[in-house]
């Protein structure tokens, strides 16, 4: 194009004069090209997306309209459903789901069918008094146990409006067991939303092994919707992985898994990840309203 680039600016080469130097926006433009967001600057085709005017629309905090995983002081959270109902409406939410443990994990004082389903009324009883303001979902985080069966009974979990299953224990498993023991977890017809997928836990432990790629292609199969996890310790799925889970036409969603109501506010770290995955509005369920949030998760029998 007959410019020269360095840190101070655009310039011609032939008399060195400034074409652009005040704003990135400024510099992309005068290259034909768009402002690429920070996020995407990796070299994983950012560049060319750039110079054919076709960068994603990432998504921000503002496309969510609920969070789909949290606990209360039923099981190892601190707030009431109540209380985590304010806080989420106070967000600006639409929607929230209330998953507790289940009784496989015994020190977080995880809920049998007795209990899930006593705490499944509240639940409810809840949602009635917030009349409408914000919709409060029934919903368990139900234990994936060693052999891939499930912490609580069918028609327990047939009452549930969200439920999701993740791996809490035995993460030493060898890949093929590991692998197995998730993939059997969701073909249980009810899960909805596979948790923190591959167990991570930033500077304190690894992935557990497991043929992601294996597991996010049967995800996608089923309908059963993938977790990215914006707790800061976890931030699972990775990038990169929510990228695989695209390209492999899985269902997406973020949620915090807050353990106290103040901890609503940590999508934010979650949203990023989304973001350096590329991901729009569009990829992600808990973008949509309520009513068809429910219809785009996968079908109940
Ligand atoms: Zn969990
Ligand atoms: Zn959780």
């Amino acid at each position: 194009m007959g410019y020269t680039l360095s840190e101070w600016a655009l310039a011609r080469l032939d008399n060195d004069s400034i074409v652009a130097a005040a704003t990135e926006h400024e510099i992309y433009a005068a290259l034909g090209m768009d402002w690429m967001p920070p996020e995407l600057r990796e070299n994983l085709g950012e560049i060319e997306a750039a110079a054919r005017h076709a960068l994603p629309r990432l998504i921000e905090q503002k496309d969510l309209r609920g969070d789909l995983h949290m606990h209360t002081n039923a099981t190892d959270g601190h707030n009431t459903i109540r209380e985590m109902a304010d806080a989420a409406l106070a967000c600006g939410y639409q929607y929230i789901a209330i998953t507790d443990h289940s009784k496989n994990l015994a020190m977080t004082n995880g809920l049998d069918e007795k209990r899930a389903l006593e705490h499944m009324q509240r639940i409810r009883e809840v949602d009635r008094q917030m009349e409408g303001r914000i919709r409060v979902f029934t919903g368990i985080e139900v234990d994936i146990l060693a052999d891939g069966a499930l912490d609580l009974d069918d028609d327990v979990l047939a009452q549930m409006e969200i439920v999701i299953a993740s791996v809490h224990t035995r993460f030493e498993q060898s890949r093929e067991e590991m692998t197995a023991r998730v993939l059997r977890a969701i073909e249980n017809p009810y899960v909805r939303i596979l948790g923190h997928p591959t167990g991570r836990l930033l500077l304190r432990r690894e992935p557990f092994a497991l043929d992601l790629g294996a597991v996010l292609r049967r995800a996608a199969e089923l309908g059963v919707a993938v977790e990215h996890n914006a707790a800061p310790e976890r931030l699972d799925l990775s990038d990169r992985d929510l990228r695989l889970a695209k390209e492999l036409g899985c269902r997406i969603v973020i949620d915090t898994d807050s353990h106290e109501s103040r901890n609503l506010g940590r999508m934010e770290y979650g949203i990023r990840q989304l973001r350096r995955a590329w991901l729009e509005p569009a990829d992600v369920l808990n973008t949509l309203g309520a009513g068809e949030l429910l219809a785009a998760l996968r079908p109940r029998p």
